[in-house]
């Protein structure tokens, strides 16, 4: 599943050629993907200059002349993928099946963007601009990591009182944006957390150390490209390799790259965690 940094990665692969281009055409090939389509969508798109693509949380918004916010998100195995225009290099598609290609733009300058949906749990909607901040699926959302708004003080307050796991206290969107299942377990690691530990425990002396090792990790991530555990490529077609920088998600049974302690899984509110013993307390 894409998680922020992959998200960023696409964000940042479709800015070029979406940004200050005009949509000329819109090819929708089914009624929905998770949701319906909005009513007219392809119209809707049609003639309209993508003025800015910006993201929040996992979720892409790509302002639009008509004052509207295209909002997309990709769910478990959306992708992207650019064709055409100067970036005819990245035509391979490997392994991309043409019959999930639920939405194809084309840009006034050449470029083909296809969404590529197997599983159809990503969804496109639009929402006025100025009141994107009353969009409802973004409304309850926490700050983002690498934002002003996310610190250590941030974190002594919104979880003092709180008796979840930290585990599941850092996947709850309300308490940080965006912030998924293989993050969250590597930065509990790099802050020698525990991920059972009682969320109440954490302000003081760990929030310090956890709050800048979750910017840490997201911006690794991002730098590197965006992770591609399952089926995801950048909008370019590239896959990402943050992957082989893991140093507990996925690793079941190998060594701690600190202390060389084997590290262990566990399943916490229906998710994985993987977990030093021995380092994080
Ligand atoms: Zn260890």
């Amino acid at each position: 599943m894409p998680e922020l940094p992959e998200v960023e990665t696409v964000r940042r692969g479709l800015a070029p050629v979406l940004e200050g281009r005009r949509i000329v055409s819109v090819k929708q090939n089914r009624p929905d993907l998770r949701f319906p389509f909005p009513e007219n969508f392809a119209k809707r798109l049609k003639g309209q200059t993508v003025i800015r693509l910006g993201r929040r949380a996992k979720f892409l918004a790509a302002e639009l002349s008509s004052g509207e916010v295209l909002v997309m998100h990709l769910g478990m195995t959306g992708r992207f993928t650019v064709s055409g225009g100067q970036l005819a290099a990245f035509h391979h598609q490997t392994g991309t099946d043409r019959v999930h290609d639920h939405v194809v733009l084309t840009t006034d300058d050449g470029h083909t963007i296809t969404y590529n949906d197997p599983r159809r749990f990503g969804f496109m909607e639009l929402w006025p601009a100025q009141s994107f901040e009353a969009y409802p699926r973004l409304i309850a959302m926490g700050p983002e990591p690498l934002s002003n708004r996310f610190s250590a003080a941030y974190l002594d307050e919104t979880l003092k009182g709180k008796k979840a796991p930290i585990k599941a206290a850092l996947l709850d969107q309300s308490v940080i944006a965006g912030l998924g299942n293989i993050y969250v377990c590597e930065a509990l690691w790099r802050a020698k957390i525990s991920p059972k530990r009682l969320s109440a425990s954490i302000p003081g002396k760990r929030a310090a150390r956890l709050a800048p090792v979750i910017n840490e990790v997201i911006a690794e991530a991002i730098e590197a490209g965006g992770s591609s555990i399952s089926d995801f490529a950048s909008a370019s077609g590239e896959l990402g390799y943050f992957q082989h920088r893991f140093a507990v998600y996925d690793r079941e049974g190998e060594a701690c790259p600190a202390c060389g302690t084997t590290i262990r899984r566990l399943v916490q509110s229906g998710r994985s965690t993987f977990y030093c013993p021995d380092c994080q307390r």
